[in-house]
């Protein structure tokens, strides 16, 4: 089986192609540097993404937010979804830690707000 990718690891997107023999990934080409690789081995055995999303204030205004390191990407979806109910106190100043661990990660503020 081959699986084509294109990095996102820099703005060369180099087109990736990940060659797999049952489950287990057999040969990787077209990247032009280590990173590609390392990046196509992660999306095709643990595929990851940063959650950027809003959060409200107690008075009802957004609060940009993003997970500090990535989760699984599997896990995206019920992150949203207990990020709706949290309120944040304002004001929030950029990196402060808006919940302690949601999916292995921190969510903090990603803008200075209030
Ligand atoms: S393989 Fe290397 S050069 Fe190509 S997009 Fe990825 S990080 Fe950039």
């Amino acid at each position: 089986m081959v699986r084509e990718l294109t990095c996102i690891i820099c703005p060369m997107g180099c087109g990736i192609s990940v060659t797999s023999e049952n489950g287990k990934i057999t040969g990787i080409s077209g990247n032009t540097c280590p990173r590609g690789e390392a990046y196509a081995r992660e999306e095709c055995t643990n595929p990851v993404r940063t959650v950027t999303t809003t959060v409200l204030s107690t008075d009802g205004r957004p609060v940009p937010v993003k997970t500090e390191h990535p989760i699984p990407k599997s896990k995206v979806l019920d992150c949203m979804k207990q990020l709706d109910s949290v309120r944040v106190k304002l004001p929030v100043k950029i990196g402060d830690c808006i919940c302690e661990d949601v999916f292995g990660s921190r969510i903090i503020s990603s803008a200075n707000c209030g």
